[in-house]
């Protein structure tokens, strides 16, 4: 249960003030439908009120204050839709202050003539004069608490004005309550941040640029505070997920070696040091819960492998999962010889197996005959029945964020667990979204890779591009075409895949296929498996070939638009091509002119196919937001830290959340108490409901 210290901050914002239902959508979008949500959204900017110039030298449209006295007030004529205009002026010079649809008897109240006020807002000029229509603020000087120097502003959401926002802010943060701190004193003192209500309050209010700052101090107290919860809740989840079940898996190598010797070639030793970590797990009383990380083409499918024939080896059945049918079955073709050679019975389950097919399968699943199961997510079904299931692994599960995972696994038996993906992902951010997971990478690729040959070229010289692939396809050649979108977007003026399709095949008849998102899934596979026979040529597609098809015989990637795909997603599609003996090339169509970042990314690309470089780069790039996508649902979103600035903070945090496992489980200490409340500050009740009774 939620300590009730915290309930004021779980309140629907609408127990605020002048937040309606209306206005509480509005605010839901901008920053969220709890009071909690306003606290947790820092302010993105400041408006600064200190600058006090004379009239004679104030600039125009700065923000500024000016001390006037007021001489005149001119109303517009009866009837007339005139501004209604107020005269003042100091030693140096005239304002004139105007309004729309003023109310006079307003006006005359707030701007007496003869007293001395404080304006603020910003100085036009028109028709030579000075002016400030709509002053923000008109106050008088002996009362200097009316105008605020500093006010913070919020990010905003159409319809919802900056003053709105801030008010809500503000009552937001008097429900702060003074909460134990969870942070140990020392490491507070030698970092020199303050408490967590004073770095909250103090968030809100900055006075400067510097103070807005990710690397103000403040705000690296409290991005370390949603560090620090996210690591520690991934912690406890792998901590009860390795509790869950113990069991030893050693085999006795028989399999394995039969395996090897029909292996036509050996393996890296990346793949060897992979296996060692997989074994050592599998041996462990305890669950094993990996990641394997490897590139497109790294060879991740015989690691695989080899840990299921380790586990049929001491009797275990296994089941690999791959994202699509047409993979699924891709896997089972490749390994069917080996499955052979080491003399084991290999099974495939997809959503298309029904009736006495299906029946079948899983009838020899039950009883054992079936000792690696392939298939997609249909293997998850609940009348799908293992004799004695002890290694599960998912293929390309990037897709999947640590609640899925945590689903997944908790149905039925619990066996050892490997997750493996394709996407490289830079250390930092692997530790956020897969930080319940023991890792391994392989960053060796298997030797005699010929290096894609990676262009960059203006969208201008499409026909260029085309003649090429004429005379590519010609001689039996294949090729990938991506494009970004499905439909055509006026907005983003993205070329519709669509689109490209007719004028493809207008060029090069009925070679050509379109794939796309938005088909349904049988229909999407049946195209994919007509390029995979090479009856589709030049496969115009939306980013749904990410996955790992394998086409060895593809040596053309084309992308449109490349400059608005993120590095590793590109990196991802390059690794469709130079799977086989034949050069292999990638062509980068951008939109010129690309801008300075946009260069640099593209340029990361034509210098390395190392995909770890390339996602380290696009996050130095871009930063951890763009990187990730709104897509990419598996990785958390901060809201006060930032992977790409708070890297050396995360480390931090990681160490800091081991410690507390390792010396406070169940966090019971008072420390404990305190961070539990962290915890669910941050939304992670998942995590506290693993926790013993507090
Ligand atoms: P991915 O990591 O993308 O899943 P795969 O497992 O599909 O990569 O491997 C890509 C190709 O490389 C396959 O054809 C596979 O047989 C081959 N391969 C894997 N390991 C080696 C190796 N050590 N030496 C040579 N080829 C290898
Ligand atoms: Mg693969």
């Amino acid at each position: 249960m939620r300590p009730s210290i915290l309930n004021p901050l779980f309140a629907d914002i609408t127990v605020l003030t002048g937040v309606g239902p209306k206005i509480a959508a509005l605010i839901g979008r901008a920053a969220g439908p709890r009071v909690v949500d306003l606290i947790l959204t820092p302010p993105a900017g400041l408006v600064d009120r200190s600058f006090q110039p004379k009239i004679a030298e104030a600039p125009t449209g700065k923000t500024l204050t000016l001390r006037v006295t007021v001489n005149k007030h001119d109303p517009p004529p009866k009837g007339r839709r005139l501004p209604y205009k107020v005269i003042c002026s100091d030693e140096t010079g005239f304002i004139t202050l105007v309004y729309f649809r003023a109310r006079a008897d307003y006006l005359q109240n707030i701007l007496p003539e003869g007293e001395t006020r404080l304006i603020s807002g910003k100085v036009e000029e028109f028709n030579g004069a000075r002016q400030m229509s709509h002053p923000d603020y008109v106050t008088d000087p002996d009362k200097p608490d009316d105008m605020p120097i500093f006010e913070p502003i919020y990010p905003l959401t159409a319809g919802l004005t900056a003053g709105v926002m801030r008010k809500a802010v503000a009552q937001a943060l008097k429900r702060v309550p003074d909460l134990a701190e969870w942070q140990d004193e020392s490491w507070l003192k030698a970092r020199d941040w303050p408490h967590w209500k004073k770095a909250m309050l103090a968030m809100h209010a900055p006075e400067s640029q510097a103070e807005l700052s990710a690397m103000a101090p403040t705000r690296q107290r409290l991005a370390y505070d949603e560090l620090l919860a996210n690591q520690l809740a991934l912690l406890l989840i792998r901590k009860a997920r390795i509790k869950s079940r113990g069991r030893s898996i050693v085999g006795d190598n028989s399999l394995r070696n039969k395996a090897r010797k029909a292996l036509p070639f050996a393996l890296t030793g990346a793949q060897e040091q992979a296996l060692d970590d997989i074994y050592t797990d599998m041996k462990a009383p305890e669950r094993m819960v990996r990641l394997l990380q490897g590139d497109v083409g790294s060879g991740k499918t015989i690691v695989a492998f080899f840990a299921m024939l380790a586990a049929a080896e001491s009797g275990a059945q296994s089941a690999l999962m791959a994202p699509t049918e047409i993979l699924a079955r891709q896997h089972l073709e490749s390994l069917s010889m080996l499955a052979d050679a080491a003399g084991i019975t290999l099974g495939i389950l997809t959503g298309r197996d029904k009736g006495s097919q299906r029946r079948a399968t899983l009838e020899k699943l039950a009883n054992g005959e079936i000792d690696v199961l392939l298939g997609t997510h249909a293997l998850f079904q609940d009348d799908v029945v293992f004799k004695d299931l002890g290694l599960v692994i998912i293929d390309e599960q990037h897709r999947f964020g640590v609640r899925q995972r945590v689903a997944l696994t908790q149905k039925g038996p619990k066996p050892d667990l490997l997750v493996m993906t394709a996407t490289p992902i830079p250390r930092t951010l692997s530790l956020t979204a897969y930080g319940d997971m023991d890792h391994s990478r392989i960053t060796e690729k298997p030797p005699g890779r010929k290096p894609v040959d990676t262009r960059t070229i203006p969208m201008n010289r499409i026909e260029e591009i085309i003649a090429g692939l004429r005379r590519a396809t010609a001689n039996g050649e294949q090729a990938y075409w991506v494009c970004p979108l499905v439909e055509e977007s006026e907005v983003l003026d993205l070329t519709a895949a669509e689109e490209r399709f007719e004028t493809l095949k207008a060029a090069l008849g009925d070679q050509v296929g379109l794939v796309h998102g938005k088909m349904a899934g049988p229909d999407k596979d049946a195209i994919m498996e007509r390029f995979y026979n090479g009856e589709i040529k030049v496969l115009i597609a939306t980013t749904v070939i990410e996955v790992g098809v394998n086409a060895p015989n593809a040596t053309i990637m084309i992308i449109e638009h490349a400059e608005r795909f993120g590095l590793a997603q590109l990196h991802q599609l390059r690794g469709r091509v130079g799977r086989g003996d034949k050069k292999s090339s990638c062509i980068l169509l951008y939109k010129a002119p690309l801008g300075e970042t946009a260069k640099a990314r593209l340029n990361v690309l034509r210098e390395t196919e190392d995909g770890f470089v390339i996602a380290e780069e696009d996050l130095r790039l871009r930063g951890a937001g763009d990187v990730l996508g709104a897509a990419q649902s598996g990785f958390p979103r901060f809201r006060l830290a930032d992977i790409a600035v708070h890297g050396e903070l995360l480390a931090a945090a990681r160490d800091d959340a081991e410690l507390i496992i390792r010396r406070d489980a169940d966090l019971k200490s008072e420390r404990g108490e305190a961070l539990r409340a962290l915890l669910y500050l941050f939304n992670r009740d998942d995590a506290v409901k693993l926790l013993s009774a507090g």
